[in-house]
């Protein structure tokens, strides 16, 4: 009865990371469901070859070759390494000894492809903890990466490199055993499984009693796989979330030309309505007066649509929006990266209020609280920061969502917008001048 014990409590175990990671995807689904509805179930085939491209070919990441090529190892090595966690888990619950042994040649590759990947994950990521310590990038220097999400990022890069050297230091005593016959690991048709990298350590091993190589193995066996457990449920924390959503934000990200805004439909029917001569001031704008929204623009997260919540929580925080921003270049203070870092932060924040059944008030909001007017006023809407974003964030819709909230529920757009938002009202352009003097200049000609 006794000999059970590990693999009951290595079922607990998983059962737990599993149910805790389920409650996070539920706080997840509540909060994106907090946005307001929109409309994405439009080109289907056209957003699956999107996702196809650029969430899991990493298109846009090999823009920049070094840091593109080094993440790609990283992901493919992590998806690929974790194809073993199945095993681990039928190993684990089963009591057997690597149960998928019987592919014979294949499983010597797939475990000797996994171990070459460890390796490269290894070198990758002291490259990215270099990068991102030592060298003096400047997006990663700048201060709304100070604190957690730098933490954040570091905690991460050294979560992996625990994970692939106890996945190396498992394959090596576990090689270790085969050969000198330990029981429940020798095969008699030989080694199972190759290992060329993990093949470099057994001098580490060397002369090793066969009950130490056991406990080596079998720690690093349990810790390798508790590891994985804790790293699935610190994703809900981490901005390493996108591991998982870069698929659907890709999937439902943005199909219209960039460029291209939207319109509000009482506000365009309410402007044919006074462009056309024939029109009854009196009459029902088209739809009925529920087409008016109850609030135009955003001032808090709610405000925001589903897929702007959805990719608050995707952003990966690597700021290359925000150094390809011109405003942001020149010194203003808006940085894109960090509209997307306060949008989740704030949407976090009311999360917890709803959990503790608070109420949300609007004393604390995104606008002001998170986000500054100044930030908002500096974006020149060029749409740098979307055509740059890895996986498919538009932070433009976000700052111009509050800009409508600012003209439209405020009135507080700066002085010259003002005086050219009158001027088209009143002139038909943004200039101060009669539309009947516009041919003045040319009496001088
Ligand atoms: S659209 Fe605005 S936030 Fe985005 S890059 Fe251009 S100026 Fe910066
Ligand atoms: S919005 Fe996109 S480009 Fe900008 S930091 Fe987030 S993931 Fe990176």
């Amino acid at each position: 009865m006794l000999e059970f014990i590990p693999q009951v409590i290595f079922v607990i175990l998983v059962i737990a990371a599993i149910a805790f990671f389920a409650k996070n995807v539920s706080r997840l689904k509540r909060n994106i469901n907090l946005g307001k509805s929109i409309d994405k179930s439009d080109h289907k085939d056209i957003r699956f070859k999107k996702m196809l491209k650029i969430a899991l070919g990493q298109s846009k990441m090999v823009v920049r070759p070094i840091a593109g090529i080094l993440h790609i190892i990283v992901y493919v090595g992590f998806i690929i390494i974790n194809i073993e966690v199945l095993e681990i888990i039928i190993d684990g619950v089963a009591g057997t000894h690597r149960i998928f042994g019987f592919l014979g040649p294949a499983y010597s590759f797939l475990i000797g492809s996994f171990e070459i990947l460890a390796f490269l994950v290894l070198a990758s990521v002291i490259i990215f903890w270099t990068r991102r310590n030592l060298m003096n990038i400047k997006r990663f220097l700048s201060k709304e990466l100070k604190g957690w999400p730098k933490n954040d990022a570091n905690y991460i890069l050294y979560f992996e490199v625990v994970l692939m050297v106890l996945f190396l230091t498992m394959n090596a005593t576990d090689y270790q055993l085969q050969l000198i016959g330990a029981s429940h690991y020798a095969n008699e048709a030989g080694v199972v499984g190759s290992f060329p990298v993990s093949q470099y350590l057994l001098p580490l091993f060397e002369g090793m009693s066969e009950a130490t190589l056991i406990a080596i193995e079998r720690t690093a066996w349990w810790l390798h796989i508790i590891g994985i457990l804790i790293f699935l449920n610190y994703l809900y924390y981490s901005k390493h979330l996108h591991i998982l959503l870069a698929f659907p934000n890709v999937y439902f990200s943005n199909l219209n030309e960039l460029g291209k805004f939207k319109n509000l439909e009482a506000v365009t029917n309410e402007v044919k309505l006074m462009m056309d001569p024939n029109a009854d001031p009196f009459a029902e704008t088209e739809g009925g007066e529920d087409e008016v929204p109850e609030k135009f623009g955003a001032s808090d997260v709610q405000d925001l649509n589903w897929f702007q919540l959805l990719s608050a929580y995707t952003c990966t925080e690597c700021g290359r929006c925000t150094s390809e921003c011109p405003a942001n270049q020149t010194g203003k203070l808006l940085s894109p990266r960090k509209i997307m870092m306060d949008t989740r932060d704030r949407l976090e924040e009311v999360g917890k209020l709803i959990e503790g059944g608070k109420e949300i008030t609007s004393d604390k909001q995104l606008l002001d609280n998170y986000i500054t007017r100044e930030e908002l006023w500096a974006c020149t809407t060029c749409n740098a920061c979307v055509d740059a974003c890895p996986v498919g964030i538009d932070p433009l819709s976000i700052i111009m969502d509050m800009r409508q909230y600012l003209v439209m529920e405020e009135s507080a757009a700066p002085a010259e917008l003002n005086n050219a938002m009158s001027n088209i009202e009143n002139n038909s352009a943004p200039w101060p001048y009669n539309q009947q003097d516009r041919l003045n200049w040319a009496k001088e000609v």
